[in-house]
């Protein structure tokens, strides 16, 4: 099959062979191009070229976790621990939504500290100052029980990453604490409970291979979530990954390109990750296909603490301060950042 056999049953539905996604992936030149330029028709189709924003405050860099790749994981000491209490999140929500951001992303590690109750109590805090804004939560795992009481107090969203479909290679990247079983049980306990759920995996983290990519991106179409967080690996100094190559952008861009047409209506963000990494990450993700971006409304003096990774971009266009910058950007493409929810919407517009 050439390139526009491959994604026309891409964008079919039908079930893809294993070489198919592999002639997929190992695209390149004129056939990378054209993935990702039917990507972003696609994502014009159903979104206009209208980008939506999310502001992200990392409200705690504190993590019970252990997990291999990642710099707020338990054992680095060096780590420069922070959490923000219900006021500091307040105040960034308020300088957010006066620069038009109308959905606040709280993002997380799993900190004790944030009970079901504190955490119902800051959610019913923003959305009742807030009642036109959504609120994204990426906690990390709880219960069910703690999920649907989140709910209750007025959540809407849930990014939650799978990680990895390959639960050996799941095994890899987590210490032996941590189960591939009770992330996807996360997963369809925040989708049964009406949560826009996002799941998504980084692209060249470390012992993955194409059939992991594979099993990843069966698993997102056979799992329908609302939203995909998918960017590249990056090391971490202070982690035992340090030594791994950071993932590679025209993959991740492929990925992208490939989520888009298998799912057209997802909302899929160009990540911070993929920003960060050399070459202009953020703006070629978008024109493969990417509609959502997300700079940081953290606390200025906390965003070197939330270091999930080396060299994470912060400031300039990816802080929410520098909103105009990133418009201009934008603009430059041919794209137009809207102050709006954002939600996902289920229309048919094969
Ligand atoms: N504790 C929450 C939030 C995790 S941080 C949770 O468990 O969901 C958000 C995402 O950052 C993670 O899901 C992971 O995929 C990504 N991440 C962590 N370390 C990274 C690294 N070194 N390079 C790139 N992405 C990383």
């Amino acid at each position: 099959m050439n390139i526009n056999e491959l994604i026309t049953k891409l964008k079919s539905g039908k079930a893809l062979t294993e070489a198919e996604f592999e002639s997929l992936l190992e695209a390149e030149g004129d056939d990378m191009l054209c993935l990702t330029e039917a990507a972003r028709e696609t994502a014009e189709r159903i979104f206009s070229r209208k980008i939506f924003i999310r502001g992200l405050i990392e409200i705690s860099n504190i993590c019970k976790n252990d997990c291999l790749y990642c710099g707020i994981r338990r054992s680095n000491r060096c780590a420069d621990r922070y959490r923000l209490k219900e006021d500091n999140i307040l105040e960034c929500a308020d300088v957010g939504y006066k620069l038009g951001f109308r959905t606040f992303v709280l993002q997380g590690g799993e900190d004790g500290y944030y009970t079901d109750e504190t955490m119902c109590r800051i959610i019913r805090s923003i959305k009742s100052a807030y009642p036109d804004c959504a609120v994204t939560l990426s906690l990390g795992e709880r219960s069910r029980e703690s999920y649907g009481l989140m709910k209750e107090a007025g959540a809407d969203r849930y990014l939650l990453r799978h990680e990895s479909a390959s639960p050996e290679h799941y095994g890899k990247l987590h210490p032996s604490s941590m189960s591939y079983e009770n992330r996807i049980r996360c997963l369809h306990d925040l989708k049964e409970l009406g949560y826009q759920t996002g799941c998504g995996f980084m692209v060249g983290s470390p012992y993955q291979t194409t059939a992991n990519i594979i099993s990843d991106l069966r698993f997102i179409k056979a799992f329908k979530p609302h939203m995909v967080g998918v960017g590249p690996f990056i090391p971490h100094k202070d982690t035992p990954m340090r030594d791994f190559p950071a993932g590679n952008i025209d993959l991740t861009l492929k990925i992208l390109a490939v989520i888009r047409l298998m799912l057209p209506n997802v909302l899929l963000p160009a990540t911070t990750a993929l920003g960060s990494l050399r070459g202009g990450g953020r703006e070629r993700g978008i024109l493969a296909g990417a509609n959502v971006v997300m700079p940081n409304l953290s606390p200025p003096d906390k965003r070197e603490k939330y270091s999930l990774y080396n060299n994470k971009l912060a400031t300039g266009v990816e802080a929410a301060e520098g909103i105009n910058a990133l418009r201009e950007q934008f603009d430059a493409i041919g794209y137009k950042i809207v102050c709006e929810r954002g939600d996902y919407k289920d229309i048919d517009v094969r």
